[in-house]
């Protein structure tokens, strides 16, 4: 079929069959334990490629954190392993077409959408979430399209968690920085041409409350051409933050606010062309514009003070406020999941309903075989590694249900033929085969410049890369 299937496995009728929806960190730690506990794994992704928000998440100029796909590919070339791309759970096939054809279901697809202020201009031109900037840079083939208006002096970036540090080191890399990345070309080309010279990061809590972690907020002062500031007053605590830091802060946020004094104390660094300013105790109100089209001119900021007691800190507002000029918004205060039809769940958190990664209905009630893994079963925290102890613990629940006789065999268990049914749900499906072949045109093409590749972003030459692929041999 087609001529890039792959040589269809399976000559144990006996081993468990499971499908993960997701290719990213938790799905692939999730394929590494149930082949452990003796599963055959399908993997499904809505998209060509594998590996999630490491090849779509992760900052072009972190390739050490990209290399934990080395890992992925040792898991995927195991026999039980197949890959099955570009089929959309939701729109292809339906979840209750996985569990007629699986004893189990894992759901690992990640929070592809972005938290929302809920305040006045938040949808203007020139406003933007940090998700779509991070997939446009990435080349993820949704957001190649996108067009980010960079010709602006100041941006403001709203949030205080990593994701809100990479993009803002994105924003003022130095084009020699930004050369020798995977970052797509068309993001290489707008960024450099990018006239921003300060981006202001706004956290609407203190210094002791970011949720920065610490090597990615010690890059900050290591960039090329980009000096960090704080200001001295800003490193003031307050009594409870100062309280919060002895009694609950762990060594993450203690050192944080070490670095950020060192920051302060260092004040602005002479030799550079570009700064990042980090402001504490500010929430924005209000995301002004100007013009026929409404673009971004400023955002109206409040000040806050640190109210609350004990573990629970909150930012109060002041009443005071002042507008900060500029003509770049991204709005970088989380993520959440993005609901597949016909599975239970949680509006408020934006998470599939589950009990400690067993899917549950509305009521509380178990779905029998159907399991969640990583940033749609808990929420987007953590690093990458913490998806594999999070795998571990739904994949326990699997093997405690079934060897409890919980989980009722597939109405259809030919493993075979369950795989060929998905192979022809579309004419666009791309196995491992096609990645292979994808992730060769891409590492050749980046080659000849230094780079770790060159990614392929629009979908159908991403499609026309993997049918090259060679067959297997029968
Ligand atoms: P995050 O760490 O949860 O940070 C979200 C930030 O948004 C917090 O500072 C939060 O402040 C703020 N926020 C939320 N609602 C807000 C509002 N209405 N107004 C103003 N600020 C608001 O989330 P993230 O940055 O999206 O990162 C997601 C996960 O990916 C994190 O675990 C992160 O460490 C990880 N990540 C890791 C790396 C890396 O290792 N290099 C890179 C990127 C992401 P409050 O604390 O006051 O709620």
């Amino acid at each position: 079929m087609r001529g890039y299937l792959p040589a269809l496995m399976s000559d144990d009728a006996t081993a468990r069959r499971a499908a993960i929806v997701g290719a990213g960190p938790s799905g692939f730690y999730t394929a590494d334990q149930l082949i452990k506990a003796g599963f055959e794994v399908d993997m499904i992704d809505a998209l060509p490629t594998p590996f999630g928000l490491v090849r779509s998440g992760v900052a072009p100029d972190h390739p050490n954190i990209k290399a934990v796909t080395r890992v992925y590919e040792k898991i995927a070339a195991r026999d039980e392993f197949n890959f099955f791309g570009g089929l959309f759970v939701g729109r292809d096939l339906a979840p209750a077409d996985l569990r007629e054809r699986y004893d189990v279901v894992v759901y690992a697809f990640g929070t592809a959408d972005d938290n929302k202020l809920g305040i006045p201009g938040e949808d203007r031109p020139g406003s933007y979430p940090a998700t779509r900037f991070v997939a446009w840079y990435n080349g993820h083939p949704d957001a190649a399209a996108e067009e980010f208006v960079l010709h602006a002096e100041r941006a403001v970036v709203i949030g205080n968690g990593n994701v809100a540090i990479d993009v803002a080191r994105m924003l003022v890399l130095h084009p020699e920085e930004l050369a020798v990345t995977d970052t797509a070309d068309h993001a290489i080309e707008a960024l450099s041409r990018a006239e921003i010279k300060e981006v202001v990061l706004l956290g609407r809590r203190g210094p002791a409350q970011a949720a920065f972690t610490n090597p990615e907020l010690r890059e900050l002062a290591e960039l090329r051409r980009a000096g960090v500031e704080v200001a001295t007053e800003d490193m003031e605590l307050d009594d409870a933050s100062a309280r919060w830091l002895e009694e609950h802060g762990d060594i993450t946020s203690r050192k944080n606010v070490e670095m950020l004094r060192e920051f302060a104390a260092a004040g602005p660094r002479p030799d550079a062309t570009h700064r990042i300013v980090l402001r504490f105790l500010r929430s924005p109100l209000e995301i002004v514009g100007e013009g026929e089209d409404g673009h971004v001119a400023g955002v109206v900021v409040g000040t806050n003070r640190i109210a609350g007691e004990g573990e629970q800190l909150h930012a109060e507002a002041t009443g005071e406020t002042e507008t900060i000029d500029c003509g770049l918004v991204l709005r970088a205060v989380g993520y959440r999941g993005r609901p597949i039809p016909g599975l239970p769940w949680n509006e408020r958190r934006g998470l599939v309903m589950n009990e400690g990664g067993r899917v549950i209905e509305d009521s509380g009630e178990q779905r029998l075989g159907e399991y969640v893994v990583g940033w749609v079963k808990r929420g987007p925290s953590g690093v990458i590694g913490t998806n594999k102890k999070d795998a571990a613990d739904t994949v326990a629940r699997i093997v405690e249900d079934l060897d409890a006789g919980a989980i009722p065999a597939p109405a259809l268990s030919d493993g075979d033929e369950v795989r060929e049914w998905l192979a022809g749900l579309n004419d666009r499906v791309v196995t491992w085969g096609g990645w292979r072949a994808i992730d060769e045109r891409e590492v050749v093409a980046g080659e000849p410049h230094g780079r770790p590749r060159v990614k392929i972003v629009d979908l159908a030459e991403l499609h026309e890369a993997a049918r090259s692929a060679v067959p297997p041999a029968p």
